[in-house]
């Protein structure tokens, strides 16, 4: 493909896109095919005569936009959002075609310093104060991940790396029973164990960790000889948003010498607004790592996340590693491959840029709050509805509910409305119940649709044999 070809096809694609998008509420959202549907349509060998580009077009439309479920639709309801607001999509057209790697300063000094940036543009519009730096991720996972390694190397003298953790005794980690599996599996890849995460229980309408329990953790894990390395807090957990009392668990954690890591991936975006920060972050600037994921609710296309830290030497110390081959001359410059894991990273600070310059704060905090009230709004349709029950009330955006039933009626309700397609929710598990998750959050979503969400459910339950 010559350069002049790449141009119209770019042409047409974006057409293809502006079209997609215009129309996408008129799709089931959840993909309706079957698993295998897709599959069986491709060739089992790979060609060896090149195809045309309008072949292969045809083929896409053809054979994978059916198997897609359409994250960006506007009566998208399931897990938490995936918004790509257009002007991020753009920026990320943009960097898809630079296509640099952006592991040292050097090797594109715009994408280092546009991140340093964008970092301190939220910081500053989440409230934290002068000090925090930060750094863009791929995914909260890997975020965690960072600190989990932190605080075994912290915790370790940091020697974990040089001498592994053989004969090192358990380290210990502490967290709510509400914390996202990432916090699990990180526990798992950086050799703490499943068994040394300690989860403890919540409290309060919001499902907060329980600190009496969390003293009384630590205090018994040091008279048995274990070693205690870090918290894990929540703001806004999966299941049912659980939202942690910040202060309480920072308090402690200086106390008993403790690293903290805030996990904040959807929550995280509510706070540009001021009045979300009041109620759910007192205490964070005491927080040593923070991530959220402007991916999610914001609206920069996946993968984005944001890992703000109070103190970037620590995080540093255990990750930064500087062969012959990446050492760069000059001033000293900032290299945000030694702040992570990957090597390799894409520019993802321009779709920040473009997405804050394109709304604004404001437009992109309206969006936030429209959201908030607009759950709240049809929570209160549903609690009215015969029979149904709300099981736990609207934290920011989200909240739970149950249909007359026992738990197999639940998710029966859930398949027959991802079937029905005009809407995607999707089911999660609260005190051993089966609960249905709602959360408002794609980023063209109006009140319509979501308050069409509540006729649908009543219609479909109605039909469930
Ligand atoms: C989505 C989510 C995660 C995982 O985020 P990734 O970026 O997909 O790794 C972790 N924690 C919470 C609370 C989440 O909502």
């Amino acid at each position: 493909m010559d350069w002049d070809e790449f141009a119209g096809w770019g042409a047409r694609i974006s057409e293809w896109a502006a079209h997609y998008h215009q129309t996408i509420a008129d799709q089931p959202v959840r993909a309706q095919t079957q698993p295998g549907d897709i599959a069986r349509q491709l060739p089992d060998t790979p060609p060896d005569a090149p195809d045309g580009m309008a072949q292969i077009l045809d083929d896409f439309e053809r054979i994978v936009m059916p198997g897609i479920t359409h994250w960006q639709h506007p009566r998208f309801f399931a897990y938490f959002p995936a918004n790509a607001a257009p002007p991020s999509m753009l920026a990320d057209f943009l960097v898809t075609t630079i296509a640099a790697q952006c592991m040292l300063w050097q090797t594109s000094p715009a994408a280092t310093e546009v991140e340093g940036v964008m970092v301190d543009w939220l910081r500053q519009a989440m409230g934290l104060p002068a000090g925090f730096t930060g750094v863009i991720q791929d995914s909260a996972s890997s975020a965690t991940l960072s600190a989990v390694l932190t605080m075994r190397e912290r915790a370790t003298g940091f020697t974990g790396n040089r001498d592994g953790l053989n004969g090192k005794g358990n380290l210990r980690i502490y967290c709510s029973d509400q914390v996202h599996s990432s916090i699990d599996r990180a526990c798992w890849v950086a050799g703490i164990g499943q068994e040394n995460l300690v989860k403890l229980p919540t409290c309060g309408a919001r499902f907060a960790l329980d600190t009496e329990a969390l003293k009384a953790a630590i205090a018994a894990d040091r008279a048995a000889g274990h070693q205690p390395a870090g918290i894990i807090a929540v703001t806004g957990a999966t299941g049912v948003g659980a939202a942690d009392e910040l202060p309480g668990i920072a308090e402690i954690a200086a106390r008993e010498g403790l690293y903290t890591h805030l996990d904040a991936a959807w929550a995280g975006s509510a706070m540009i607004c001021p009045e979300f920060r009041a109620e759910f972050w007192p205490g964070v600037a005491q927080f040593d790592s923070i991530v959220f994921n402007p991916h999610k609710w914001m609206g920069a296309q996946f993968d984005c996340s944001i890992q703000f830290l109070r103190d970037a030497q620590p995080q540093l110390d255990t990750l930064k590693i500087e062969p012959e081959y990446l050492k760069t001359s000059g001033s000293p410059v900032t290299n945000y491959s030694e702040w992570t894991i990957p090597l390799g990273r894409r520019f993802r600070a321009l779709k920040i840029w473009f997405l804050i310059r394109a709304y604004g704060l404001d437009g992109l905090r309206t969006r936030i709050r429209n959201h908030v009230v607009w759950a709240e709004e049809i929570c209160e349709v549903i609690r009215n509805m015969g029979g149904f029950e709300i099981v736990t009330d609207p934290i920011l955006s989200l909240f739970t509910f149950r249909c007359p039933g026992d738990d197999d009626r639940q998710q029966r309700l859930v398949d027959a409305l991802n079937n029905d397609g005009r809407i995607y929710l999707t089911q999660g598990l609260h005190n051993g119940r089966k609960v249905i998750r709602f959360q408002v959050g794609q980023f063209d979503t109006t009140r319509d649709h979501v308050m069409m969400a509540a006729d649908v459910i009543a219609e479909v339950h109605a039909s469930l044999a």
